[in-house]
């Protein structure tokens, strides 16, 4: 049951995203630029809160990933922090091309 109301859930947000995203291609300069003034707040917010449960220590180490995939001998990247950081500066320098950084780390 949780199950559902949680797909349903992801569902919902993914079409928004892909909404967004679909806008922010199609529109026009200026409605793309209203549609930034409005989403861009929400949607940096968001990425804010998530970051907020990837934050690392002094040493990198994120209490959310080091559990899973890195032992307690080598510092873990955050991989929420690397994912965040590539996507925005990548795609930023990269004229808005992204998908083939996923392997990377
Ligand atoms: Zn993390």
């Amino acid at each position: 049951m949780g199950v559902t109301v949680f797909s349903q859930l992801d569902k919902s947000l993914n079409e928004h995203l892909s909404t967004l995203v679909r806008l922010a291609d199609h529109a026009d300069d200026q409605a793309a630029a209203e549609l930034a003034r409005a989403e861009l707040p929400r949607v940096v917010a968001v990425v804010k809160a998530l970051l907020d449960e990837h934050r690392p220590d002094e040493r990198g180490r994120c209490p959310t990933c080091r559990t899973r995939w890195w032992s307690r001998r080598r510092p873990s990247p955050c991989r929420a922090y690397l994912g965040a950081q590539l996507c925005l500066t990548v795609v930023g320098q990269d004229g808005g091309r992204h998908g083939h950084l996923r392997n990377a780390g």
